[in-house]
């Protein structure tokens, strides 16, 4: 293991991503009977870059089981390293792909159990006037305890009134209304968990490459699930309706996140009670 500083040390690669790269770390105590703590760091380079570790500060005031906690950012050989809690279960991008791996499919009712977790985070964000702004599978981690929580809120920033207008996050997960560079609001997250959701239940990205849906969304009509190839699954009326509402492109027809927690397909699973560690557990075992 790689010694950060004198207590923090480097013991194994997360993964990595455009802006920079994940690490788990370990404080070891000076005290050996001390415990030693265990948490990510995501370590970007500096650059421009660094004009976003400003907005990181709203991660500070974020404390809710739905959103991953975030510890606090300091300088490590010019490169900005953010310190936040390590989730030991991964992303939905690699828990669909195992499932995927596997020759299966997620189930309905582990999918609106995540679905309902992401909307439960976005509805705290908006509450503090947080738009997350980058929801997609490597955004939502999982804990073998079965927690599911968002992460990197560093693109986030304090909603101005009820819409902001700048251009950041990813594209492929982008509600039309951004692309567009017309100002957006909370209704913009829906689209994204819709994209999220769907990509996790069929295995794949369901939109064109970036930059030819980027140059064409205007004139593509939303992916809508029963227009999509038969998987081989038999997707219930409600979910295909959930996904329906969260693709709609018009932005003053799509419900909010909170609206949709109200969706039939999130309401009505609650009776049945899902053990999501079981799951997770069972997934990585
Ligand atoms: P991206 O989200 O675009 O894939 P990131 O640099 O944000 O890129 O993250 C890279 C990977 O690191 C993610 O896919 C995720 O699996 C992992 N990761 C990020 N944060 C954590 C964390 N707090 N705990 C465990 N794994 C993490
Ligand atoms: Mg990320």
């Amino acid at each position: 293991s790689l010694a950060l500083n004198k207590e923090i040390y480097d013991v194994g690669s997360l993964g990595a991503g455009a802006g920079g790269w994940v690490s788990k770390c370990e404080i070891r105590p000076n005290d050996p009977n001390l415990p030693k703590k265990i948490f990510a760091i995501k370590t970007l380079p500096p650059g421009p870059r660094d004009i976003e570790l400003k907005e990181l500060i709203i991660n500070e005031r974020c404390n809710s089981p739905y959103i991953v906690k975030y510890y606090g950012t300091f300088r490590h050989e010019g490169n900005i390293c953010i310190a936040m809690e390590y989730m030991d279960a991964k992303s939905l991008h690699e828990v669909y792909n195992r499932v995927k791996s596997e020759g299966a499919f997620l189930h309905e009712r582990v999918l609106s159990e995540i679905a309902r977790s992401i909307l439960l985070g976005l509805k705290y964000l908006n509450a503090q006037r947080i738009l997350h702004r980058d929801i997609k599978p490597s955004n939502i981690l999982f804990n073998l305890n079965g927690a599911i929580k968002l992460c990197d809120l560093g693109i986030s920033r304090d909603l101005d009134g009820t819409l902001a207008s700048t251009f950041v996050g990813t594209r492929n997960y982008m509600a039309p209304e951004r692309l567009s560079g017309e100002k957006y609001g909370v209704n913009c997250e829906t689209w994204s968990v819709g994209i999220t959701i769907l990509e996790a239940a069929i295995g794949e990205h369901p939109l064109p490459e970036h930059d030819e849906f980027v140059a064409n969304y205007d004139k593509l009509a939303p992916p809508q699930l029963t227009d999509l190839p038969d998987y081989g699954v038999m997707w219930s009326p409600a979910f295909k309706d959930f996904i329906n509402q969260c693709l709609k492109v018009n932005v003053n027809v799509r419900p909010s996140p909170t609206q949709m927690l109200e969706h039939p397909w999130i309401k009505n699973q609650q009776d049945k009670p899902i053990d999501m560690g079981a799951f997770i557990r069972r997934v990585w075992q």
